[in-house]
């Protein structure tokens, strides 16, 4: 693995700050646009309040002194002054700009009054004037309790931020955990435990796990193929190295080598066949073996297997023949199927005596499309029959046939790679029968 690119550990730490000051900044933002609002919107509805005030006053004081003079208007002012909590201040002016009437003059600062004025049609002047100070009072202290409900929104804006951008990034902290700590050990049995959630982490937690499973089953396959083929190719290696060696053992002699070279050359095809069965076998069982599908009839995949062993047959004086023939679809890879039917009619050819019989089926059962191998050859004993699958296993009775005890173990793993499955059915003596059953194409 290279190691070009480490990523230092506190990624995901300041992905989480950076979370929250993204949290903290939107939502202090929008907090103080809605206490800028509410605080416009008080101070103007206390000022509208108050303007609305002292224009009713002022209308009612224009009327009072309009009927009934100064007089009238200083005896109802007096009786609302003492009467009603809103204190205002009243002011007539006569033509010449005189102040004829004043009430609460002491409060007439016109830097701190609301006043509304009216001139009645003789030329007088009535005014009407709120102090302003009982409001801005009222919005200092707003003021002041929105300042601490502002600070204690930054507070929890922060503290909330930290804590939601934590628990967002823990299960991408723990995915990161166990992707560094694979990459540390090189162990792939590691596996991030998921939440079961219906969201996106989670999702990416299963994909992960499934990734690690893939993985460690390639890796597995791998390791078991490298074991195999180390343990395999020691008996054929060394038995190469036997005949070199006792060809060059003694006085030199060019027929010795000569036969030596040929025994070389045959063990070396021998082990390159083996090679190369065991590395197909290893592909499809780890299903790393390229499948390329398509959709086709078995029948066509048997017919060629048929006709490849057709001259084999009559050397042999066999019968190969087709027995039941019909309609099979199936979605595989037809090389690979091809090789199955093959590896079948080879192994029933060499398994049966002179003027037997090979038959082959093809049929749809059940949504499954069967292909059988029926031969009137020896048979397989019971004791031999589960082994029959096993990588290098011979039967007793094949040892006089050619053979590397690989070939079922190949139809079996492409069969199982396809998802289908492979038996075998036999009777020492009379014959055996092997069905491959693969999905029907619709
Ligand atoms: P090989 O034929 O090279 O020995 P295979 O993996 O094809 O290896 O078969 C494994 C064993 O299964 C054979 O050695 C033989 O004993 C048995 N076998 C396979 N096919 C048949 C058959 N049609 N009839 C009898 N025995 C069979």
């Amino acid at each position: 693995m290279s190691s070009a690119e480490t990523v230092p550990p506190d990624r995901s730490a300041r992905f989480g700050l950076r979370l929250t000051v993204w949290y903290a900044t939107l939502f202090i933002s929008s907090s103080f646009a809605i206490v800028l609002i509410t605080y416009l919107l008080t101070s103007s509805s206390l000022a509208q309040r108050d303007h609305q005030i002292i224009e009713a006053k002022l209308g009612e004081y224009a009327t009072v002194y309009a009927n009934g003079g100064l007089r009238a208007l200083a005896e109802t002012m007096d009786v609302e002054q003492r009467t009603s909590g809103e204190r205002v201040f009243v002011r007539v002016l006569d033509g010449g700009s005189e102040a004829v009437l004043l009430s609460n003059a002491e409060g007439w600062n016109v830097s701190t009054l609301e006043v509304a004025t009216l001139q009645l049609r003789d030329g007088s002047i009535v005014q009407v004037g709120k102090s302003t100070e009982a409001r801005r009072d009222i919005l200092a202290r707003f003021r002041a309790t929105l300042g601490l409900v502002t600070l204690a929104i930054i507070v929890i804006a922060l503290t909330g931020g930290w804590i939601a951008t934590q628990s967002a990034v823990a299960p991408i902290r723990r995915l990161s955990g166990a992707v560094r700590r694979i990459i540390d050990t090189g162990r792939t049995d590691e596996r991030v435990p998921a939440s079961g959630e219906d969201d996106a982490i989670n999702e990416l937690t299963v994909l992960f796990n499934q990734m690690l499973d893939r993985i460690e089953g390639l890796v597995r396959g791998m390791r078991g193929a490298l074991d195999n083929v180390s343990h395999d190719l020691r008996t054929p290696l060394t038995r190469l190295r036997g005949s070199a060696e006792l060809a060059l053992a003694g006085e030199p002699d060019p027929d010795r080598y000569r036969e030596a070279l040929a025994d070389s050359v045959e063990e070396s095809d021998r082990v390159l066949v083996m090679l190369n069965t065991l590395m197909d076998i290893s592909e499809a069982e780890s299903g790393a073996m390229p499948l390329k599908k398509e959709r086709f009839d078995l029948r066509d995949a048997a017919a060629r297997a048929i006709e490849l062993y057709h001259d084999v047959a009559d050397a042999e004086d066999i019968v190969l023949e087709q027995g039941v023939w019909a309609d099979a679809p199936v979605l595989a890879d037809r090389v690979r199927i091809e090789q199955v039917a093959a590896n079948l009619i080879d192994n029933a050819l060499k398994y049966t005596t002179d003027g037997g019989r090979v038959t082959i089926d093809v049929e749809v059962d059940g949504g499954r499309a069967r292909l059988r191998v029926r031969d009137t050859g020896v048979g397989i004993p019971e004791s031999e029959l589960a082994r029959i699958w096993e990588r290098l296993f011979r039967g007793d009775r094949s040892r006089t046939e050619r053979g590397l005890g690989l070939g079922l173990s190949l139809v079996k793993a492409i069969v199982e790679a396809h998802g289908g499955t492979v038996g075998v059915s036999s009777e020492p003596g009379h014959g055996s029968t092997f069905t491959v059953s693969l999905d029907a194409a619709a």
